[in-house]
């Protein structure tokens, strides 16, 4: 149902939830008022040689995030023709179901598979605790997860892909070292993220040998991550960026540490449709 700018502009005054968002320019003093259909509500906001315009969101213009697609929200100006206002709202997290039971093969990396119940982007997650080679020290003191000591240290896992892919979004479950008393949150340099420091990643993935181009940009607490109380912060899926195909066949991923920050992980995740 389409709800015209006239009437949404008189329900948003009635519930007072107009928002100001400063001047817009020159204009007659009567310009607010007659452009909200006579209410007298935003006379206040008029001076003499300018206005504020009104901004509000358009509830019909709404777009829904989903796990597959960006929404937006929509502001409208009420008082002048200033184009609309327009805020991306990010995706939302998959709704994953029961992972498959595990693949394997002999000599070769275990995978599960699982599908997204919402959009059915289907997943190919790979075992990093199942390496086909390893160079440096591999786990965690309780043996829980990937981890490495030193820069250059990598782990490499190879298997059949059972079919050809594309636009396969790469994603790393695993936890990062934030403090939850900020103490050493490592200036939010992302392990799966380019968000801080010199805007590269601290790990490098290859897939087939060539370099997946880490494109995200996203915080700790963007990715879903929360702080620990001594410093592991909760486990999470980060998406780390996208390569355009993938070939049915020979398969091979290696996983580097490539600056000196605790990373730990337990499972390299390829998403696809
Ligand atoms: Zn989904």
């Amino acid at each position: 149902m389409k709800v015209s700018k006239i009437l949404m502009a008189a329900a948003m005054l009635g519930s007072m939830m107009l928002a100001s968002c400063g001047g817009e320019g020159e204009q007659q003093s009567n310009a607010a008022e007659t452009s909200v259909a006579g209410s007298k509500a935003s006379s206040s906001k008029v001076s003499s040689s300018k206005f504020s315009a009104v901004w509000s969101k358009d509830a019909s213009l709404h777009v829904e995030p989903t796990c597959d697609a960006e929404g937006k929200d929509v502001e409208v100006c009420l008082n002048s023709s200033a184009p609309n206002k327009e805020t991306v709202l990010p995706k939302k997290a998959h709704t994953w179901g029961t992972k498959s039971a595990k693949v394997e093969a002999e000599g070769k990396t275990g995978y599960w598979t699982n599908e997204c119940s919402v959009c059915h982007t289907k997943a190919i997650i790979i075992d990093a605790l199942n390496w086909t080679k390893i160079e440096g020290s591999n786990k965690d003191s309780s043996g829980a997860t990937l981890k490495f000591s030193t820069n250059g240290n990598y782990a490499e896992y190879e298997f059949n892909m059972p079919q050809a892919l594309t636009n396969v979004t790469v994603g790393v479950y695993g936890w990062v070292d934030y403090w939850k008393d900020g103490s050493n949150n490592n200036d939010q340099r992302g392990f799966f993220s380019t968000k801080a420091g010199d805007g590269s990643a601290n790990v490098g993935v290859k897939i087939n040998d060539t370099d997946l181009t880490i494109t995200n940009t996203k915080t700790y607490e963007e990715m879903g991550m929360t702080a620990g109380e001594n410093g592991n912060s909760s486990f999470c899926l980060c998406e780390m960026g996208t390569v355009a195909s993938i070939a049915a066949g020979d398969f091979k991923l290696t996983y580097t540490r490539l600056e000196s920050y605790n990373l730990n992980i337990t499972e390299i995740w390829l998403m696809y449709k």
